[in-house]
């Protein structure tokens, strides 16, 4: 239970107006899980463009680490836990008919009572024994035993999402409670051992990331975004970022 259900907080008639005025969402900010890790912390500026005005960079990463993640999840569906690491209990991963491709929550509120919702797509469930639920996210990246601290907004993020789950038009996101264990399961390749006429096999390393649930600090970051893009300033460039140096010097010409 977060706080505001705890009726501590109140939406103010002044924050909807300006909620309205700012988002024209449904009154609500929507957060994607992947971007309350990197994107939010990178540049605050680039953050209140994009969610107030729309305007974006759109440097999504190379295509090729999607292509992965689909290999990975494709490959690894049909075992359990136990197969990726001996740091989980006995889990299977839920199959995409037990669940929406999106998921979304209901109406959650950060700690000034400001309304938000989270949705996004999680890699994957796992189902533990005892009704108990488990969020692994799959990255191709450097291997590091505390890689999961990089993605702990995003994956506490879907763990509020099945704790207090929403619907979309179409689909209820069912209610997963408790979410016991979330981690990162990274991949990095290390060596090419075969190849045949345009394929090779390529053998990539894995290790598994676990990470604590911390719910009051995924609120308290939440508020401070919830502070940023109800500002009504525009936050100022970030001087090491090469592209806005790049803009500001073309306007000097
Ligand atoms: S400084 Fe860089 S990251 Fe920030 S707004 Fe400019 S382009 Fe975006």
């Amino acid at each position: 239970m977060n706080k505001f259900d705890q009726g501590e907080f109140v939406v103010t008639a002044k924050s909807v107006k300006k909620l309205n005025t700012k988002m024209n969402r449904n009154n609500m900010i929507k957060y994607s899980p992947s971007e309350l890790d990197y994107a939010a912390k990178k540049c605050q500026r680039c953050f209140y463009l994009k969610k107030i005005n729309n305007i974006e960079l759109n440097d999504f990463p190379p295509p090729v680490f999607s292509s992965f993640d689909v290999v990975q999840q494709a490959y690894f569906k049909n075992y359990t836990t136990k197969d990726l690491t001996d740091q989980l209990p006995m889990g299977h991963f839920m199959k995409k008919d037990e669940l929406p491709g999106l998921i979304i929550s209901k109406e959650l509120h950060d700690l000034k009572g400001r309304s938000f919702i989270l949705g996004g797509r999680p890699d994957i469930v796992i189902k533990f024994e005892e009704e108990r639920y488990g969020i692994i996210d799959f990255k191709t990246t450097n291997i590091s035993p505390t890689k999961s601290d990089n993605y702990k907004f995003q994956l506490e993020a879907y763990a509020q999402i099945f704790t207090y789950p929403g619907s979309t038009k179409t689909k209820k996101t069912p209610e997963l409670n408790p979410i016991t264990h979330m981690g990162i399961l990274q991949f990095y390749p290390t060596e090419i051992f075969d190849h045949h006429t345009e394929e090779c096999e390529l053998k990539m390393k894995m290790s598994y990331s676990p990470l604590e649930r911390n719910i009051d600090e995924f609120y308290e970051h939440i508020t401070k975004l919830n502070d940023l893009l109800y500002s009504e300033r525009l936050p100022e460039f970030n001087s090491e970022c090469n592209k806005c140096n790049f803009v500001e010097d073309q306007n000097k010409i």
